[in-house]
């Protein structure tokens, strides 16, 4: 489908709110994505908060915690919060209500079981080709539940009826996206991908971990992200921006590592290592990363 995954925060609730009578669903929101998600399904029902509000988004608060409606339309959550570096590492249970996935940001990056979710989507541009167009994966027993005002281009019946070729397709995009697809086959698939995401990931949080606190990760470990890995840098126990800067830019000059910024409304720094990052790149960065410690004792 055309919109990458923000078309998608508007036409999960267009099509599956209506699933139940009570026109009401529950999301669980542990960052910014899927906060955005939760903001904009208010537009078409009721929108269940599953966690509590006070709690911070430094990881996912356990199940005790959580208040799920056994009569809501479907239950949301983001397995990858790209920005603060959030990750699932099990599937929400949820029982009969229907689970809907936004999986952006760790899309093919590990096995999926795709039998557990009613619905899934991610936009392409982390792990699967050009932005603007979003892959959604949908039960079939969901379809032709839309609300009556839905957009044509957003009714996941129209669209499957159609093999989603309802209007012109975003060809370019698809034809990168298939030469993505090809080159992950080629790599060993998904199997092979996720042991070199985990090994990729292990080895910066390894060296954040063993840097006696100068690189410091907020992300409870057991929720910390293999795709997004994000940290601040201290001196002296205290929080160092200037350092931050220099670290981005030095990174920028010695080896030519760039997009290493947090994004703007975290600061910090964010490591995204997405499938096309190699081990060796993450070795580069990790050699750097004790360089640039050593320099500044
Ligand atoms: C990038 C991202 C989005 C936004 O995708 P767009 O294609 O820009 O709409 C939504 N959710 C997650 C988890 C993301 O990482």
């Amino acid at each position: 489908m055309q919109g990458g995954a923000n078309a998608q925060f508007s036409a999960v609730p267009m099509n599956l709110m209506n699933l139940k009578e009570k026109n009401s669903a529950d999301y669980i929101v542990t960052g910014y994505w899927s906060q955005k998600a939760a903001e904009e399904a208010k537009k078409y029902g009721n929108v269940n908060l599953v966690l509590p509000k006070s709690s911070n988004l430094n990881g996912i608060p356990s199940k005790s915690e959580w208040n799920l409606d056994p009569n809501a339309s479907y239950v949301y959550y983001c397995c990858n919060e790209t920005i603060s570096g959030i990750e699932f590492n099990y599937v929400p249970e949820c029982g009969d209500v229907p689970l809907v996935c936004d999986a952006s940001s760790n899309f093919l990056s590990k096995l999926l079981d795709i039998n557990k979710f009613g619905c899934i989507f991610a936009s392409a541009q982390k792990n699967v080709g050009p932005a603007g167009l979003a892959v959604v994966i949908i039960r079939e027993d969901l379809l032709g539940h839309q609300l009556s005002y839905t957009p044509s281009v957003f009714d996941y019946k129209i669209l499957a009826k159609n093999n989603s070729l309802y209007n012109t397709p975003p060809t370019y995009g698809i034809y990168i996206s298939g030469l993505v697809f090809d080159w992950l086959k080629s790599k060993g698939g998904l199997e092979s991908i996720q042991a070199a995401n985990q090994r990729k990931a292990l080895l910066l949080y390894e060296t954040i971990d063993s840097s006696n606190e100068f690189y410091s990760s907020a992300i409870q470990k057991e929720n910390r992200s293999r795709m997004n890995i994000t940290f601040r840098i201290k001196k002296d126990g205290v929080l160092n921006e200037d350092l931050e800067k220099k670290f981005i830019s030095e990174a920028d000059k010695r080896y030519s590592m760039r997009e290493l910024k947090g994004h703007r409304s975290v600061g910090g720094i964010r490591v995204s290592l997405y499938n096309a990052i190699t081990e060796d790149h993450v070795k580069t960065l990790v050699k750097f990363m004790k360089e640039f410690q050593l320099e500044q004792l």
